[in-house]
């Protein structure tokens, strides 16, 4: 990685100050002054040697319009190797020379925001954004950064404010997201006990966005703990209709709330439905339980084999295994088990869900992707090595 730097960085010295050239701004003394200068400070910085040379911050003074650019990008450094003071010390002094003009300032501010929130310094990373959205500049990022910093500190409130002025000040749809932080609100008053104030957040996420699957699946939920097993199947039908991909979270929930309202010419309308389509493992899994539990094992078994042939996957395949045990020859028994030792480690070591933007891997369902913070980015993982 440091290799790497040492080979782009002078590159990228140059082609900047190439480009600025092009306008007509650069003076061929003003790259080769700057960029001993920036050398020095970036051989001290990925040596790791200590203190800044004293130079490079004496030609803080002389910063133009050309070396400007350079200097954020070295505060930058300086954050990302944890050195926050020194970041701050770059991108502060580029505010104080207002002839460098409002990009330059609003590019030094966004850095600095950064820089206050490496710090844990919240409240100054705050308002450090909150003066560059005030002044028209970069604001695509510092309402982003600002999001992420709600989203962070689990300020719903705040998220909500934030996201509903950015739809009103850059016109951009921000429902989907929205409803996520009153999901998140709701699930906090269901945790606590307050089943009338989630319901009503749950609403209210759907007010927001009528695709929310979530809003679906807390209202479900608040359904159940209720014993109004007929609202909640009606819940979990809406999250398969918005959101397919979420059946092997809700399908355990889903058959037990239809085993409760004890109707089962429903009970069997569904596992009709789920046999006429291509299913995730879990839904094979569970509906072959629950079709052994109704009718008998032969009939069960007939249902499974027919879907894993449909949609074969590892964990399809170590339970077909598992089930050759009970009817394999002696001879071969042995032979069969080390087989299904060999899958079950398999089937172990594998991740359930992945994000499709970074490709954060995971075993449980996140609503916002821990590795990027995108929502609904993380799906269960479908295809042979998955569901
Ligand atoms: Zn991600």
């Amino acid at each position: 990685m440091l290799t790497l730097l040492w080979l782009l960085l002078p590159v990228a010295a140059a082609a900047g100050w190439f480009a600025a050239r092009r306008s007509g701004a650069a003076r061929p003394e003003a790259f080769w002054n700057y960029s001993a200068n920036f050398h020095e400070g970036l051989n001290k910085l990925l040596n790791d040697t200590g203190e800044l040379p004293g130079e490079l911050f004496d030609s803080l003074d002389d910063t133009d319009k050309d070396t400007a650019d350079t200097h954020i990008a070295l505060g930058n450094l300086y954050r990302r190797r944890g050195d926050i003071n020194r970041a701050i010390l770059l991108h502060e002094s580029l505010l104080d020379k207002p002839e460098l003009g409002e990009q330059v300032h609003a590019a030094a501010l966004l850095e600095l925001a950064k820089d206050y929130d490496s710090a844990g310094l919240l409240d100054r990373s705050e308002d450090t954004l909150r003066k560059l959205i005030d002044s028209g500049q970069r604001l695509p990022e510092s309402y982003g950064a600002m999001l992420v910093l709600h989203e962070r500190e689990r300020d719903w409130d705040r998220a909500i404010e934030t996201a509903t002025e950015v739809e009103r000040v850059t016109g951009e749809n921000r429902s989907s997201v929205v409803a996520h932080y009153y999901c998140e609100l709701a699930e906090e008053a269901k945790a606590a006990g307050y089943t009338d104030q989630a319901k009503k957040l749950a609403g209210d996420a759907l007010t927001r966005s009528e695709q929310c699957a979530r809003a679906h699946m807390v209202l479900a939920e608040l359904a159940r703990a209720e014993n109004n097993h007929a609202l909640a199947i009606k819940h979990y039908a809406n999250v398969e209709t918005l959101r397919p991909a979420l059946m092997p979270d809700i399908i355990d929930s889903r058959f037990d709330a239809l085993r409760k309202v004890g109707d089962e010419t429903a009970l069997r309308k569904f596992i009709d439905h789920i046999r006429q389509q291509r299913n995730a493992y879990s839904v094979i899994r569970t509906t072959r339980s629950v079709i052994e539990e109704m009718d008998n094992v032969e009939s069960a078994n007939r249902f499974f084999k027919d879907q894993i042939l449909q949609r074969p996957s590892l964990k399809g395949l170590r339970d077909w295994a598992q089930d050759q045990i009970a009817v394999s020859k002696v001879g071969e028994r042995e032979k069969v088990q080390v087989i299904c030792a060999m899958l079950d480690k398999v089937v172990e070591d594998k991740p359930t869900y992945q994000c499709e933007r970074c490709g954060f891997l995971g075993n449980q369902l996140h609503w916002r992707c821990p590795g990027c913070n995108t929502w609904d980015s993380v799906q269960p993982i479908i295809g042979a090595e998955g569901e």
